[in-house]
Order: structure tokens, then sequence, then C-alpha cells
């Protein structure tokens, strides 16, 4: 298949695209390489804004696509309160820029990059697709009315979709050439790696009153590269099925945070010194996947999602990257 990927330069695209090239599909990727590398790209690449209507239609019109992979999106909960703008701007009205350029060139296909930010804070654990969906955030809901976009499209002019909502996505290529480098790092497992490194002199823990067992929040970290196969395989559904699809991406479990930082300790064979701090707003005490439907309608299965792997594939690219992908910054 020739596949466009948009944030194909970001961490879970650049996953993706690398298993895409191994199965044999030409891929280009869309890029703005504002939180992307141009490092992480190893096939051709647009440097483009979403915003840029008159490059997407070009490079849409140039390439005869089958199919579109959606990732480029902002992803910063605290930013989408803060400016919720360039969320709703971003996230949304450029992805349905990006919708209105696929229908001009007869592309019908897309698996999207949604989010379990989409439940906001569910009453009801394990989450199940059909859970509540009520945000907590502009990040959320811009990805919900993308979401609901894609239905909506798809009944009145026949595109296929598959939005795959992600938990916590983790770990790196066990290759150590690809990994997780945002600017500014705000997730917890590179965070505790870089005290690990002696880059960082502690790391903090928000909240330890929160009820759970160990009284610290509970995340479902899944591997990235089983979120880049769940990709693979919404192409292959897509082949067959029309309506828009949903599927939650989790390994089915909530870790603790006092887990993650057990676990980097044994991993790593050095000691994380913690902080215990306060509640980081907004974060809901457990979130975790019922994956059920992905394994039954997708075949997927999360290979590499156990937490020392993770960890051990994450600490492999930290080590050999302590700054990241390490670009100047005029290639960014
Ligand atoms: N967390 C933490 N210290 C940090 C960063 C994160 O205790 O420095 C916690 C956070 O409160 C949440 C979990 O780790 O419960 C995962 O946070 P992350 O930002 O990685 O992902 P999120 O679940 O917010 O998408």
């Amino acid at each position: 298949m020739r596949v466009l990927v948009t944030g194909g330069a970001g961490y879970v695209g650049s996953h993706t695209v690398r298993l895409l090239l191994e199965a044999g599909h030409e891929v280009t990727v869309y890029d703005n390489l504002v939180y992307g590398h141009r490092a992480a790209v190893p096939c051709p690449l647009v440097v483009g804004e979403l915003a840029d209507r008159e490059r997407l239609v070009a490079t849409l019109a140039a390439g005869r696509f089958d199919a579109v992979l959606h990732f480029a999106a902002y992803a910063y909960v605290g930013e989408s309160v803060a400016d919720p703008a360039k969320y709703y701007h971003n996230n949304l009205a450029d992805g349905l820029a990006l919708l209105d350029a696929m229908r001009a060139q007869g592309v019908d296909r897309i698996v999207f990059s949604s989010t379990c930010a989409i439940y906001g804070e569910p009453t009801r654990l394990p989450i199940t697709e059909d859970t509540l969906q009520l945000p907590a955030n502009p990040y959320g809901e811009t990805k919900l009315a993308f979401e609901r976009a894609l239905r909506w499209y798809g009944r009145a002019y026949g595109l296929r979709s598959v939005s795959l909502r992600y938990f916590n996505a983790a770990g790196a290529h066990p290759d150590g050439s690809l990994g997780e480098d945002h600017t500014p790092e705000t997730h917890l497992i590179p965070l505790v790696l870089r005290v690990a490194l002696g880059q960082a002199p502690h790391v903090e823990i928000y909240g330890t009153d929160y009820a759970t067992p160990d009284g610290t929040c509970l995340r479902d970290y899944v591997h990235v590269l089983d979120l880049a196969a769940a990709h693979l395989l919404a192409l292959d559904k897509l082949a067959t099925r029309g309506e828009a699809l949903a599927y939650n991406l989790g390994a089915g479990r909530g870790i603790s945070v006092r887990e993650v930082i057990a676990a980097c300790e044994r991993v790593t064979g050095r000691r994380i010194p913690v902080v215990e701090a306060a509640r980081r707003a907004g974060d809901p005490p457990a979130l975790y996947a019922d994956n059920r439907r992905a394994r039954r309608e997708l075949g997927w299965v999360p290979r590499l999602s156990d937490l020392d792997t993770m960890v051990a594939t994450a600490w492999e690219w930290h080590r050999r990257h302590p700054t990241g992908f390490d670009e100047p910054p005029a290639a960014r």
C-alpha cells in the first residue's frame, strides 16, 4: 500500500513507520517537526503544517495514497487547558482539513491516533469502548470531536476509519535506534530514567494519597511497538470493513507510579531518589483498558507490554541517546 503518515516523525508515528516499511509498504511522512525528529524518519519526508492546505493537498495529489495514518497532533494536557485554541485549531480544524483533502483526492481510509483521555475520569474500570466519553480537558475533547467527525463522514461520504485509543505509550524499539524524545518531557518513565542517568536528582511522585493499593495513580502502560503493530492490523481491517471503528489499546491492567519506579531501579540497577509531591491537577486515580475488542476484531496481541520489557527497551534508548535524537536546532 501507499501510505501517508502525518506526524510520522513523532514517538508512536516513527515506530509505526518502521513497521510499515518492514512490511513492504510505501510510506511518505508529513510532519512539521515541531515535536517530531527528522532523524526518526527513514523514508520521504514532507516538512509542512497541517494548516498549510496547499502543501497538504499537493502532497496527497502527488502520492496516490491508499490510506492515511493520522498521528499529527499536540498532546500536552496541561497546555491544552491553558491554550485550548491551539488544540482546537491543530487537532480538530486542521484534522478536518486533512479529511477534506483526502475526499478531494479520493483517499477513503484513515487510521486515527485517539486516546484514553476521551473518557475523562471513568466511573467504572476497566474502560471499554462503550464507557461514557466525558473528556476532562481540551486535548481529550478535540480527539473525541475528531472521532465523531470520522463517524459522520463515514456515513455521509463513505470514509472508512479506525480510531485507536492509546493508553500510556511506553518503551522503545528493541534495537535501540528509536525511542521517546519529547521537549518538554512530562512522561513518567523517561523522567525516572533521567534520574537513573544522573540527569536529574530525583523524580517527583504526583500524589501518594489516592484510593489505590499503594496510594499512587494506576495507568495502563503499553509498548510503543505494540501500538505500532495495531496500526498495521487496522489497515488490514479497513481493506474489508467500511464503518467507523474504535479500539482501546492498553495492556489491560493498572500499574502504579511506585511500581514503575521500582521496575526502573530493577532494570537499571541504580537507586532512584523520589520526592513525594502534591497531586497533579486533572490526574484520574486509575485508568486501564478492557482490550478485548481489539484482540477479537483486530487480532491484536500486546507482546512487549510487560513492565520490565518496556522499561528495559526505554533504558537502552535513553542510555544510548542521553540527549535524545540530538539534532542541531536548524534540523528540527
Ligand atoms: N507522574 C508522576 N511524576 C512525574 C510524571 C508523572 O508521578 O514526574 C505520574 C502521573 O501523575 C500519572 C502517571 O505518572 O499518574 C503517568 O503520567 P504520564 O504523564 O506519564 O502520563 P498520563 O497518564 O498523564 O498520560
